[in-house]
Formats: C-alpha cells, sequence, structure tokens
C-alpha cells in the first residue's frame, strides 16, 4: 500500500520547475494523509503491460495489470500467463519474463475477477490512452465503469513552433511535471509505477489547470524539455516483433485507434 501523500514519488531534480509546482501545489492544499478521511474513490488508473503474442504490432496479450486510486493507493497489481503462446516478452519495455510470468502469473479471468471486485460502475478510469488498456481487458463503458478520461488529451498542447497539436507521452509528463527521473526513455516500463504517474498527473492536472499562470508554465515546460526517443522508435523491430512506429512498421498490420 502507498501512502496517500504520494510520498514514494520520484524525484529528478533537473526537472525542477515542474517538481516546485506540485511542492507548492501540495502545500497548498495540504497532503491527504494526517487524519484526513477521504470519501470512496471515484477515480481510478489502470495499466496493462502486455507481452507479444505474434509478430505484427497488434498482436498482444496481457501480462500485467494495475489498479490505483485517486488518493494514489495501489489497489492490485496482477501478473498474468498469457493464454496465447508468446513470441516476445519484450522485456526491455515491459519489464516481463517468462520467469515471472509463470511463476507469478493467474490465468486471465481470475486477473478480471479481482479487478472488477475493485471497480464500481461509477468508476471514472484515467490513463494515457487509456482506451487500449479497457480494450485490452474487454471493460465496458457503462457497464463495468462509467466514463474514461484519456491524459493525452488533458495535456494535448498547442505548439504554435509547429503550428499544430503536442501530445506527450506519459514518461514526458511524469519527467517535467513531477521529476521523475525518467533515465533517457531506457527503463522498462512497470504497470504499477506507470498506473501511479498517470493518477499523480491527472491528481496535478486537476490541481494546477485552473491556476491563473500555472497552466501557462506547465505548458512551456512541457514543450521546452527534451523528449526522449521511444523503445518503438529505437527497435523498430524487436526479437522479430514490429513495434508498430507508424514511420518504420515492419509488419504492415492496421493502425487500431
Ligand atoms: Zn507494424
Amino acid at each position: 500500500m502507498v501512502p496517500a501523500n504520494g510520498s514514494r514519488r520520484g524525484r529528478g531534480g533537473s526537472q525542477a520547475a515542474g517538481a516546485a509546482h506540485y511542492n507548492q501545489q501540495m502545500a497548498r492544499f495540504g497532503s491527504l494523509g494526517g487524519g484526513y478521511a477521504p470519501g470512496p474513490p471515484k477515480y481510478f488508473s489502470i495499466d496493462v503491460e502486455c507481452v507479444a503474442t505474434g509478430t505484427d504490432h497488434n498482436a498482444r496479450g496481457v501480462g500485467q495489470i494495475s489498479l490505483v486510486d485517486e488518493y494514489e493507493r495501489v489497489l492490485l497489481n496482477i501478473y498474468v500467463k498469457p493464454e496465447a503462446p508468446v513470441a516476445s516478452y519484450l522485456s526491455p519495455l515491459t519489464g516481463l519474463s517468462r520467469e515471472v510470468l509463470e511463476k507469478h502469473g493467474v490465468p486471465l479471468a481470475t486477473a478480471m475477477q479481482y479487478l472488477r471486485s475493485y471497480l464500481p460502475p461509477y468508476a471514472v478510469l484515467v490513463g494515457q490512452s487509456i482506451g487500449k488498456d479497457v480494450g485490452w481487458l474487454s471493460l465496458r463503458e457503462g457497464v463495468d465503469f462509467e466514463s474514461m478520461v484519456d491524459l493525452a488529451g488533458l495535456y494535448r498542447i498547442w505548439n504554435a513552433a509547429y503550428n499544430s497539436v503536442s501530445v506527450f507521452s506519459l514518461d514526458h509528463l511524469a519527467k517535467v511535471l513531477l521529476g521523475y527521473n525518467s533515465a533517457g526513455g531506457t527503463q522498462p516500463h512497470n504497470a504499477v509505477s506507470d498506473a501511479l504517474k498517470s493518477m499523480q498527473l491527472f491528481n496535478y492536472y486537476r490541481q494546477v489547470r485552473n491556476v491563473a499562470g500555472m497552466w501557462k508554465s506547465v505548458e512551456a515546460a512541457l514543450l521546452a524539455a527534451p523528449v526522449d526517443e521511444s523503445f518503438a522508435k529505437r527497435h523498430p523491430c524487436f526479437e522479430g516483433v514490429c513495434m508498430g512506429n507508424r514511420k518504420k512498421c515492419t509488419c504492415g498490420a492496421p493502425f487500431l485507434g
């Protein structure tokens, strides 16, 4: 269980502007610890890590699921044993391996029972491209949960230099706004830390979006910070599996969503 005041938050140091915003806001709004009794959570972040079950960029099977509530409590961390044969665990990207999934993995149906037991039908799901995670889990809007909030949409920013909208990765947002050390984008993902980052970024958004001047500086910081190269860009094809980089796709499969 993570303390509700989010004390596990990483500190990168060099992205001081964003981290300083966060600290100011935490001081202003107060931490959620210290005897404050929150109501039942409505917002939940879900993150799914997938292994490759084939060589095209859509062939993916659920390998890990994490659920975090709006008080930044980690409710679930479940490893799933894929039903289909695994073409690659994509370990440098997912942090998953045959050893971990064979030792700790449960059938997807069991994992979904756990997940549903924590997820109220009025839940609002938060995440970076949350529609993809919802799709991998076959969760139904209006049945298993109420609605979705996509962080990529909340943090869409007009980039005057390119005359276009900029959309940022979870790692970029967490690096610039929360001070996480991204290690140049070379560290494997983890469903727990990604779900936690998503909720922290959602809470950060709720705190700063309407504070005069702050949103402008958030936009400026996101645009100014260098963007790390994604795994798919560095490895368009990994262990024979297309990673779905639009410009470097090797499999020819359609791009969904
Ligand atoms: Zn492809």
